[in-house]
């Protein structure tokens, strides 16, 4: 099921990219011209939606030691449980404090 950030972002460049045609198509740009501009629109604001849905969905778990830059992302759609551990290893230093890189 789509999140709201990716109805709301569709919809925006759906309607952005679609009056932009119809301007382009007052200044009688040719239909291929039209066509690059609307996919280019179309990729970007799709990039961009994808990318405003994944900040509001992702959680991120950090360690609390200042020297240690551990840290977990998860999408929220994992079950509660599973993002209780996650956030254990992320938070709880003596956890993942012995790993070397
Ligand atoms: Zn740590």
């Amino acid at each position: 099921m789509p999140h709201p950030v990716e109805l709301i972002g569709g919809a925006t460049t759906a309607v952005i990219t679609g009056s932009t045609v119809v301007e382009l198509a007052d200044h009688d740009v040719g239909v291929l011209s039209t066509l690059t501009v609307a996919f280019a629109m179309l990729s970007a604001g799709v990039t961009l939606t994808e990318r405003v849905a994944q900040a509001v969905t992702t959680e991120v778990y950090r360690c609390s030691v200042q020297t240690c830059s551990v840290e977990i992302r998860a999408t929220r759609n994992h079950a509660p449980e599973r993002l209780a551990v996650l956030r254990e290893m992320a938070t709880d230093h003596s956890r993942h404090g012995t790993a070397v890189l």
